[in-house]
């Protein structure tokens, strides 16, 4: 018989990590627990592989990352069940949010030479007698931490684009999915059988400390705000370079001329998937007045329609079960502050669900605007005009994404967004788009994964000069004469000095 456990908490038996389904207890995998003290070892293993993989080149490298993204692509019933099993998400979202790392293999595994690759660089008139070459070369071993939400996405998006370029990853996977997160270095093991280029250590939050503190070259986290700053903490110790995608409180604006039946299942779909667990949900909407009513409306109609349950539901239940005293707390204390529950409210928390809530006129200073609540609530407020909407939009510490709709102003109020990116008459679209980096601004992060960008973060650039003729200005050179340096700024002069 299969054992239950307290649904959804992880817990160590025997030196085993044993994650269960935050629906049922039931559990969904186990893996052995990486002692803090061998991490170290294990980047030193990361290491030796990672000199192999750099030596394969952009070709080879191409060649296996493209048999792993196959092998995803035939198993994406298989893992979709597992991610289902291990943190509670819908069947089709996890269809979905596989589809969306399968593509991002793809996409980085196909450009990687293109982005990072040697090239010649244009040389200026003051330097001309040099040709410039660039290259981004492998840090060697990149750290990958990830959270819990999209335990597939999350860290290929880092995982994809450090292999691509030539690193090795060691990735520690979120306490509560680490079977999607050993599934995925196994799959890789399969389609890379030569050497551990992906590896995985499992635990706690220490082992992921740990990690900071390894050796690694460069660290890729994804997870909140409190604890990206714990990590970067730590890799400042050794000035290892930190990733940091990060928590987010996302906004949509919906301006006088939006379609606003699209806009209503945007926002929707971009609030409630995953139970709201998702650092570029919608949590917030500012929807200008003459549309107000309209919208909440039909945001409501289609909100109030979702299923909530542990299989063939909407909306699953919320992973890690801390996080229901957090949406609790968020949706009374805007009740408690005037905000009106149009759908769900202060009885909406049923643990381990959390039915659909959207509160209106809730006070800016509230902590379901402020805060990140992630869970399946939506605060909308209304607002007199698009200028009002960026201002309130723009006024938190977080700048991840967001969302417009509208027609004539919306890319120009997109493009006013304090945040890394926005998609206008859409909603999260922007994270399936293998070409645009991912990133945000402020307490969301810094550093971008996803499209050129993404694939820059994983290389050092490497700088080389090539003498090609004799210097007809030498001045870098104690040889120089006093003409040389009368004639170099008569050229400064000549060349710059214009107006
Ligand atoms: P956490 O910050 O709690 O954890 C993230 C990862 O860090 C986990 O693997 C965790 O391990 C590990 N960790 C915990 N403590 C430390 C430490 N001191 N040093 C190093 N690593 C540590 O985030 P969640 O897992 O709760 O994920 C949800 C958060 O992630 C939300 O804020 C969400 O917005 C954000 N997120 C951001 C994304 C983005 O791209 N910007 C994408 C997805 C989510 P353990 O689980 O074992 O504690």
């Amino acid at each position: 018989m299969t054992a239950v456990h307290v649904p959804g908490t992880p817990a160590i038996e025997d030196g085993q990590l044993v994650s269960t389904s935050p629906a049922t207890g039931v559990e969904a995998g186990r893996v052995p627990v990486t002692d803090p003290s061998e991490v170290a070892a294990a980047v030193e293993r990361a290491r030796a592989a990672g000199a192999w993989w750099a030596g394969l080149g952009f070709a080879g490298r191409r060649e296996r990352l493209l048999r792993w993204r196959s092998l995803l692509a035939r198993r994406i019933e298989r893992l979709a069940q597992l991610v289902h099993d291990e943190g509670g998400k819908p069947v089709p979202d996890a269809i979905v949010e596989i589809a969306t790392a399968i593509e991002h293999i793809d996409w980085a595994a196909r450009n990687a030479g293109r982005v990072l690759g040697p090239r010649r660089v244009r040389s200026r008139l003051i330097v001309a007698e040099f040709s410039g070459h660039l290259e981004y070369q492998p840090y060697g071993v990149v750290g990958v931490i990830g959270p819990w939400n999209y335990p597939v996405f999350t860290p290929v998006g880092s995982a994809a684009y450090a292999l691509a370029a030539g690193n090795a990853v060691v990735f520690k996977p979120s306490e509560y999915t680490p079977a999607a997160g050993q599934w995925l270095v196994d799959s890789f093991a399969e389609a890379v059988p030569e050497h551990p280029v992906l590896s995985a250590v499992h635990g706690l939050g220490d082992v992921g400390a740990a990690l900071c503190r390894s050796g690694v070259d460069k660290v890729a986290f994804t997870g909140s705000t409190a604890t990206a700053k714990k990590v970067m903490a730590a890799c400042a110790e050794s000035l290892t370079p930190v990733l940091l995608e990060a928590g987010g409180k996302d906004a949509m604006i919906v301006d006088s001329d939006a379609d606003l039946d699209a806009a209503a299942d945007a926002c929707v779909w971009g609030a409630l998937t995953n139970a709201g667990q998702t650092c570029i949900g919608i949590e917030r909407v500012y929807a200008v007045e003459p549309v107000f009513d309209a919208f909440v409306g039909k945001v409501v109609e289609r909100a109030g329609r979702l299923t909530v349950g542990a299989d063939g539901a909407d909306i699953g239940p919320i992973t890690m079960p801390a996080q229901l005293d957090v949406i609790r707390r968020h949706i009374d204390d805007a009740l408690a502050r005037g905000g009106r529950a149009v759908l769900g409210g202060a009885d909406a928390v049923r643990p381990p669900y959390v039915h659909p809530t959207v509160l209106v006129d809730v006070p800016a200073d509230s902590a379901a605007v402020r805060e990140e609540t992630f869970g399946p609530t939506l605060t909308v407020n209304r607002v007199r005009d698009a200028d009002e909407a960026v201002r309130l939009a723009n006024a938190l510490p977080y700048g991840l994404g967001g969302s417009v709709f509208g027609r004539e102003r919306a890319v120009a109020i997109a493009r006013r967004l304090r945040s890394g990116m926005a998609s206008v008459n859409s909603a999260l679209t922007f994270a399936g788009m293998s070409t645009l980096p991912f990133g945000g601004v402020g307490e969301s992060g810094f550093g971008r994964i996803h499209g050129e960008d993404g694939l820059r973060e994983f290389g050092r650039p490497k700088a080389i000069t090539r003498r090609r003729a004799r210097s007809l200005l030498p001045s870098m050179t104690f040889e120089r004469t006093p003409g040389d340096v009368a004639r170099l700024v008569k050229a400064v002069k000549l060349m710059y000095g214009r107006r």
